[in-house]
């Protein structure tokens, strides 16, 4: 074979040797609590499925009449002809629930971010983010012909220096805002302040976070900031509403802008019009059923008293996103492994996703776990962690 087919080899070796390898599981049963993976049940604790929405009776029953009533996909992207009546519904939806002018709907949230930059910054203008950003930020400040840089995890006064330091050109700040490997928040209400003063931007990616924090209406809204302005909001509908797609939120001009100049909005197929049905019948259900959101709540404080009783490592973190870390990749995988065959599915997250060196589980909580389950995870995870049989 060819040369470059070599270096390929070598490259996946290499990988392997340094435990970094990726394996899918396939899971053999519906997104929930309870999974089953190669025969085996299993306890789920690392889906994004934080409020147990993924498989809510009235979502499906939401998705089957809107297939009925729409048919399966939309045909076309939204600027030929697949817009249609579900999709404005869905964004006048989004939009009131967090308090915006407007909304638009993307396929997914990694879409949303990829037109933000590119769409509104050219060569002279400069994107700063936080250096933990979530992947799909970082490579929509790569398709922009602005600079870019990063600033240390939560430093908003370093980015504010950077910032001031570009005399020339809009500025653009982007953060995650509940971050997804530390679950730990950015300071939000800062980074809002300082893209006022830059007469700047500030992009608020809100996957964690909507759905979860301010009552289900996200991050900003716990802090009484409305998505307008200066500011712009991401909000993804796959992770806590367990549906799929996500949107951005802002006032009507920049939406409007992004209509016309966001590319991976343009070019593309529009959802299916039953899952902007069923989104809508989502943000329902969060200001319907504010139980789930409590059962969450309930279950997050349970995780961390238990956890720290039995003395685990865990990072600072008030949302379900519940890093223990690690360090080594290789140790990372073992724990994981070992709580496999206890039953346990927690995901090791390991560089590339991480940083060298911080290697951890993630364990993600969810409404729908019930409290000995996420008793008898600690109960293990101490044992493994302790009796020096893993680490
Ligand atoms: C998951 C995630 C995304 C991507 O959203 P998808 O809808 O899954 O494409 C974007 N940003 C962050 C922080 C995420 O965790």
């Amino acid at each position: 074979m060819s040369a470059w087919r070599d270096q390929l080899r070598a490259e996946l070796a290499r990988r392997q040797t340094e435990e970094l390898t990726r394996q899918r599981r396939t899971l053999e049963t519906p997104q929930g609590v309870r999974v089953r993976i190669a025969g085996r049940e299993l306890l789920n604790f690392c889906s994004n499925d934080y409020l147990g929405l993924a498989n809510h009776p009235a979502l499906r029953q939401s998705l089957q009449a809107g297939v009925d009533a729409w048919g399966v996909g939309s045909g076309a992207s939204h600027l030929v002809c697949g817009h249609q009546a579900p999709h404005e519904q869905a964004e006048a939806r989004l939009a009131q629930f967090v308090g915006a002018e407007a909304a638009l709907l993307f396929s997914t949230g990694y879409m949303a971010n990829l037109a933000i930059p590119a769409a509104f910054l050219g060569r002279d203008d400069l994107i700063l983010e936080d250096r933990l950003n979530h992947a799909s930020l970082i490579d929509a400040a790569m398709v922009t012909r602005a600079s870019f840089a990063r600033y240390p995890h939560l430093n908003a006064r370093s980015a504010s220096e950077h910032a001031r330091s570009h005399d020339e050109g809009r500025v653009l700040l982007a953060t995650d805002t509940v971050f997804s490997m530390d679950g730990d928040i950015a300071p939000v209400a800062t980074l809002a302040q300082q893209a006022a003063e830059l007469d700047g931007l500030a992009l608020f990616d809100d996957a964690h976070g909507f759905g979860v924090l301010g009552g289900g209406r996200g991050t900003l809204a716990e802090l009484g900031i409305k998505p307008g302005g200066f500011v712009l909001m991401v909000g993804t509908l796959g992770k806590a509403l367990g549906v799929c797609g996500a949107f951005v939120a802002g006032d009507r001009e920049l939406i409007d802008y992004l209509v016309q100049f966001g590319r991976s909005y343009i070019y593309t197929t529009a959802l299916p019009p039953a899952l902007a049905l069923t989104i809508c019948r989502a943000v329902d259900l969060l200001e319907q059923e504010p139980d789930h959101l409590q059962r969450l709540q309930a279950n997050l404080a349970h995780f961390r008293q238990c956890a720290e009783a039995h003395r685990l490592n865990l990072l600072a973190s008030r949302t379900p996103i519940q890093p223990l870390m690690v360090g080594n990749a290789g140790k990372a995988l073992a724990l994981s492994q070992a709580l496999l065959d206890r039953g346990f599915l927690v995901g090791a997250i390991r560089p590339p996703t991480v940083p060298l060196g911080t290697a951890r589980l993630r364990i993600a909580l969810s409404a729908a776990h019930q409290p000995d389950q996420i008793e008898q995870l600690v109960v293990h995870l101490a044992e493994l962690m302790g009796d020096g049989a893993v680490c």
